[in-house]
């Protein structure tokens, strides 16, 4: 019986060029793929990017498992690739395993496993469940594997309470931004920022 495939990893880790680089083949075999992609991922639009290609490749977005279930009744491709699926709800996979395990199609999901203090998203804890899981993982800035995603607040590091989904990218200048990071800096951030919102930094100093 034909398995969900789930690849994750921490964020610049690839996972969308890994996505296109699956698409381009599964096309050349003349298999009818379709890409979907949460609408809370605004990042993009329509879009899956990847710096490693030059050229985007189209997807569906899709607002919720109802509508992601309208789309399924359709049956026609052999192939389901979704983006960020850390976005979608437990209910979106739920669809997803029923067209994997009824349909026979291959379905193949993309994203984060966790948050930015490293709790699982609900969508992809159940997927560490019932898919196949292929991690790959990004680099921290110290050379070791990263298997942390850091949230920053206008560049400094955050720990404290916040909405789980807060959409930004590795390495910019917006208000949220995220680092890749190894269990001992993430660590060393996490303490530092527990001594700042404590101002026991001020007090170290004195
Ligand atoms: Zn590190």
């Amino acid at each position: 019986m034909k398995r969900i495939q789930f690849f994750t990893g921490t964020m610049d880790a690839m996972k969308s060029a890994t996505l296109m680089m699956r698409h381009f083949n599964y096309n050349k075999k003349g298999l009818k793929t379709l890409v979907l992609k949460p609408y809370k991922d605004g990042r993009d639009g329509d879009k899956v990017i990847s710096r490693a290609f030059n050229d985007p490749i189209s997807a569906v977005v899709i607002k919720d498992s109802n509508e992601l279930a309208e789309l399924m009744n359709l049956h026609e491709y052999d192939v389901i690739m979704v983006d960020e699926i850390q976005f979608f709800d437990i209910e979106s996979i739920k669809v997803l395993e029923s067209l994997c395990y009824y349909q026979g199609v291959t379905v193949e999901v993309y994203g984060l496993l966790t948050d930015y203090l490293g709790h699982a998203f609900p969508a992809s804890q159940r997927l560490m469940s019932c898919a196949n899981v292929n991690v790959t993982n990004s680099l921290c800035k110290c050379g070791n594997e990263a298997y942390y995603n850091m949230r920053l607040l206008n560049g400094v590091p955050f720990f404290g309470e916040a909405p789980q989904i807060a959409v930004g990218d590795v390495n910019s200048n917006d208000v949220v931004s995220y680092e890749p990071k190894c269990g001992r800096c993430y660590l060393d951030a996490n303490i530092n920022w527990d001594l700042y919102s404590k101002g026991e930094v001020d007090e170290e100093e004195k």
